[in-house]
This record gives C-alpha cells, sequence and structure tokens, in this order.
C-alpha cells in the first residue's frame, strides 16, 4: 500500500510517483537465461518489500544516515534493499562484486557501515574482516537461510512511515574504481539522484509502456541509478537480468522496447545471428561507461537500423551528456551537455575556459554534481572547485557545432620528455583503422631516453593475422615521429572490468620494462 508519508522522502517519492494506483503493473520480470516462468514481480510489491526491508532496517537499529553496504549478487532483492534503505533515511553503498576481502576491508573501516550485507558465498571470508572494522550485523539475502536479511523482512509489515528526507540529504555512497590511488566514496544526495533521473527519463523519452533490458551490474551507477531509477520514474517494466548473457537478451529483445548497455555488450551481439529482426521492435539503445568504437556504432547501424544513443556520465555527476533523442547521433561523441547540466574544458595548465576544437579538462556543473568525498575533505576541495565545477579529470573538447568528445583520462596522458603531450585516443583512432584491427589501447611506459614511450597494443580482428611492424608502418606516415608507438604488441583481447573500460593500468603494469636497460 502507498504511505503517503513517502511524500517527506525526496527521492522515493520521486521514485514512486509514476505507479501511484498502478500497483498491479509489472516492474521486474525475471529474464535470465533459461527462465521460462519469467516471474513477475508488480509495483504494489516491489515497494510492499521495499517497506518490509525499511522495517527491518530500523528494527536492526538503522539511524537516518547510516550507511549500509551490501557486496551481494544482482537479484531483484537488492533493488528492495536500496529502496528500502532510502526510505528509511539510511545511506546505501553498493560493493562491485569482484572486490576481495582485504578490499572490502577498506571499505568498511572507511564507509563505518551499521550493516553488511554480502554473499552467501562470501560470510565466512567476511565475517572477521567486518568484525574487525567495528560492523557486527553481518547478512546476507538468501531467502532460503535462516537468519537472512530477507527473512527479516518477510516477518515484517508492507507498511512503513517513510523516514523524512531532504533534497541535500544523502541517498548513497558509491566508491569510485581507484585505477590509481585510493578509491574515494562520492556522496551522492536524494536530488542528485532524482534530478538526474527525472532529466534523463524526459530527455530518452521513457514511459510506462517502455520494457527495458537490465543486464547492467547494479553495484554501479549505470545499472543502479541510470537503469533502475528511470524506469521507476517512468513507471516501465524491466526485463531483469543477473548479468550480460547475449542469448538471454537476443531472447528478450523481441519483448523489449529498450536496451543500456556498456559497449562490451554490443561488439557482443554483433556476433548473434539474428540480430536484424530480433532488434525490430526496439526503439531505444543506450551505451555508456566507456567508448563506444564509431566502427561499432557504425555496424549496429548498418545491421539493425538503430543508431546507438551514447551518453557519458561518472560516479560523482549521473550522468552529464547524451546524443540527442532526435538529431543525428555522432559516433565517437557523446552529445551535448543535458538540460541543467554546465559542462567547459578547462585548460590543465592554467584553468581558463578554452574555445571549440581545443583540448583540455570536462569540468562540470549542476544538480546532477555529488557533494564531496566522503571523509575526504581535501580531495573534495581539490577536486570540487568552490563555484560548484567539479574537475572530472576527463581529457576532451567541444567541438563547433557543439558535441563533446572524449579523448581519453587525463592519468592515461603520456608524456614524452621534451614536454610533448600524446593524446592515446589520436592514435588508437588511427590504429583501428588499419586493415585487420579490431581494437587497440595506447599506453605510456617508462623508457631511459624519453621518459615515456608510446606503446600501443593491438587486437587483430578475429582469424586475421597482423603483424607489429604493418601497425608501426600503418601509422608512421599520419603521425609525428614522437607520436609513433615506439612498440607494438599484438594480444587476443584487452583487459576489461565489468563495465567494459579496458583497464589501461594493468597493461602499463605488464609492458613497463620494455624499455628498461
Ligand atoms: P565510473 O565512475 O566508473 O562510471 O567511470 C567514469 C568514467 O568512465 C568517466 O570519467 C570516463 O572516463 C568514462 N566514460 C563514461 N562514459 C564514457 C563514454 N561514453 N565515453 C568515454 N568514456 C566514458
Amino acid at each position: 500500500m502507498y504511505d503517503p508519508s513517502y511524500a517527506s522522502n525526496h527521492l522515493v517519492r520521486q521514485l514512486r510517483a509514476a505507479s501511484l494506483g498502478r500497483d498491479q503493473a509489472p516492474f521486474l520480470e525475471d529474464a535470465s537465461a533459461g527462465s521460462m516462468t519469467g516471474s513477475v514481480t508488480s509495483y504494489g510489491q516491489f515497494f510492499a518489500r521495499a517497506e518490509q526491508f525499511a522495517n527491518a532496517l530500523v528494527a536492526r537499529g538503522l539511524q537516518p544516515g547510516d550507511r549500509i553496504a551490501v557486496q551481494a549478487p544482482k537479484t531483484q532483492a537488492m533493488l528492495e534493499l536500496y529502496v528500502g534503505t532510502v526510505m528509511a533515511g539510511g545511506v546505501f553503498l553498493p560493493l562491485n562484486s569482484a572486490y576481495t576481502a582485504p578490499e572490502v576491508s577498506y571499505f568498511l573501516s572507511d564507509a563505518e557501515p551499521r550493516i553488511l550485507v554480502c554473499d552467501p558465498a562470501r560470510l565466512s571470508d567476511l565475517q572477521p574482516i567486518a568484525a574487525e572494522a567495528g560492523v557486527s550485523d553481518i547478512l546476507t539475502l538468501a531467502a532460503d537461510e535462516s537468519g537472512s536479511l530477507t527473512q527479516a523482512r518477510d516477518a515484517q509489515s508492507p507498511s512503513f512511515e517513510a523516514v523524512a528526507r531532504q533534497a541535500s540529504d544523502l541517498a548513497a555512497i558509491l566508491y569510485t574504481s581507484g585505477t590509481t590511488g585510493r578509491s574515494k566514496g562520492a556522496m551522492l544526495s536524494h536530488s542528485a539522484l532524482a534530478s538526474n533521473s527525472q532529466t534523463l527519463k524526459d530527455y530518452w523519452r521513457f514511459t510506462r509502456d517502455d520494457v527495458l533490458i537490465h543486464a547492467l551490474p547494479i553495484f554501479h551507477t549505470h545499472g543502479l541509478f541510470v537503469a533502475t531509477n528511470i524506469s521507476l520514474m517512468a513507471g516501465s517494466a524491466c526485463l531483469f537480468m543477473p548479468g550480460f548473457d547475449a542469448g538471454a537478451i537476443m531472447d528478450a529483445m523481441p519483448r523489449a522496447t529498450a536496451m543500456m548497455g556498456v559497449p562490451t555488450f554490443y561488439v557482443r551481439l554483433l556476433e548473434m545471428p539474428g540480430l536484424a529482426e530480433a532488434t525490430s521492435n526496439m526503439r531505444l539503445f543506450v551505451s555508456g561507461s566507456a567508448p563506444l568504437l564509431a566502427d561499432t556504432h557504425d555496424r549496429w547501424r548498418a545491421i539493425t537500423g538503430h543508431a546507438i544513443l551514447e551518453r557519458y556520465g561518472m560516479t560523482e555527476t549521473n550522468m552529464n551528456t547524451s546524443n540527442p533523442y532526435e538529431g543525428a547521433r555522432r559516433a565517437g561523441t557523446v552529445g551535448f551537455p543535458l538540460p541543467g547540466v554546465e559542462l567547459k574544458v578547462a585548460s590543465p595548465e592554467t584553468g581558463e575556459t578554452l574555445r571549440a576544437d581545443e583540448i583540455g579538462v570536462l569540468e562540470v556543473r549542476g544538480p546532477n554534481v555529488f557533494s564531496g568525498y566522503w571523509r575526504m575533505p581535501e580531495k573534495t576541495a581539490e577536486e570540487l572547485r568552490s563555484d560548484g565545477f567539479f574537475i572530472t579529470g576527463d581529457l576532451g573538447k567541444i567541438d563547433t557545432q557543439g558535441y563533446v568528445h572524449i579523448v581519453g583520462r587525463g592519468k592515461d596522458l603520456i608524456i614524452i620528455t621534451g614536454g610533448f603531450n600524446v593524446y592515446p585516443k589520436e592514435i588508437e583512432l588511427l590504429i583501428d583503422d588499419l586493415p585487420g584491427v579490431d581494437e587497440s589501447a595506447v599506453i605510456g611506459v617508462p623508457h631511459p631516453d624519453f621518459g615515456e614511450a608510446v606503446l600501443a597494443v593491438v587486437v587483430p580482428q578475429k582469424g586475421i593475422e597482423i603483424s607489429a611492424e604493418a601497425v608501426q608502418t600503418g601509422v608512421a606516415d599520419k603521425l609525428a615521429r614522437f607520436k609513433q608507438p615506439k612498440r607494438v604488441v599484438i594480444v587476443d583481447a584487452l583487459p576489461r572490468n565489468t563495465m567494459g573500460k579496458v583497464q589501461k593500468n594493468l597493461l602499463r603494469e605488464a609492458y613497463r620494462d620494455s624499455f628498461s636497460a
């Protein structure tokens, strides 16, 4: 039953508004591989369970502002727990399921959550770590396990007086991936999450008639906030999958209208037979979290007739830019700043705003931006300017037509002795265009003479052999000498994290001794 007191909870009120009076409408349909039954959770059932979770959390001592850390498999219960936590005035803190026990230990001592919810398979592993970090309540979401949080939920009433929360109160903390240095907890307010999802829902035209393929992880901003919050706010249905499975997605597409994915989803789906027919009912494909190759965009369009809509965002800011819903979706760009979001390109040296086509550091300001890093005031002051602009660390430019281009991460910039800056993306685009090349990653590695040297890691297309020399000569006449790779390595695949991002830190580590004496 809808409790009118949701009205005082900034985010939950907005997540519930579209489904009010539509309790029978489907929200989550189990669409995991091989699930023929496709059990459906309605909006009424979902919010009733979220209220039960809220009651269970309060019964375990949750106070407004307390963190609930969750490192668990992707399930409907985890989403109910997310909404229940926010409803109870808590702060939801999901953790990447790939984190090891020592990594989890850092998050627990940093965030000091009231409760840790974990995978039953990790319970014995994490119990001592939680105890050491002073977290005494450690539970699972296993429905069949006595004493689990799910059983505690089921014992509670589905009626909860939502705790009043203001726009600026925290709803979630998401830790940044932290490939360099310590991972930081991005504090996300009720209004940062609510406003961004409202904007995206309207921009991408989500309605109650939509059926979204939900195959992204829910410990990350893309699957938790973009996919889930938009669906809730639009009152749409989701075909809910525990992870990416190309076969399950092919089966689901004829019943769906939209999909959100990382670039690797699209690359893998392009290998599936019957893609054109399977996608004929769809209205929208969104890609983000990592760069989508123009080649993937073009091939997808040629086969399906759909132009993938690429957007750009990050843990700290939610979504910043999007290609247009109507109008040209330009491959290789991330589109325009979203309504209400300001984006500028700043000189890395002087901080002054650069002109069209000039490359610099992207800075963003808007209601979508986070409130700072958890317990790291110095880091916050370094990256979040007093005028509200957040220094993203991404390098990019705005072209003369207003499209934003991402050129790379600041930390991926290669600096060659003599002060020449090399942007990996420029070289990667040229290498990717060579015959027989599937994709590439360009990194800087230590070099005794140059400080750092350009090294290209190249993946050939399936069944095609290419040589390092062919890559080197292929780009030689297109690039200044200092930008040309000093070494080319041919590999079968690039290392990627679960969000599809190429892990350049692993490549730098693997090839760091390439030029040592
Ligand atoms: P995360 O905080 O894990 O979501 O990572 C955010 C980072 O992913 C951004 O700062 C960008 O470097 C990268 N990213 C996200 N979307 C895109 C995109 N469409 N194209 C290129 N890079 C992207």
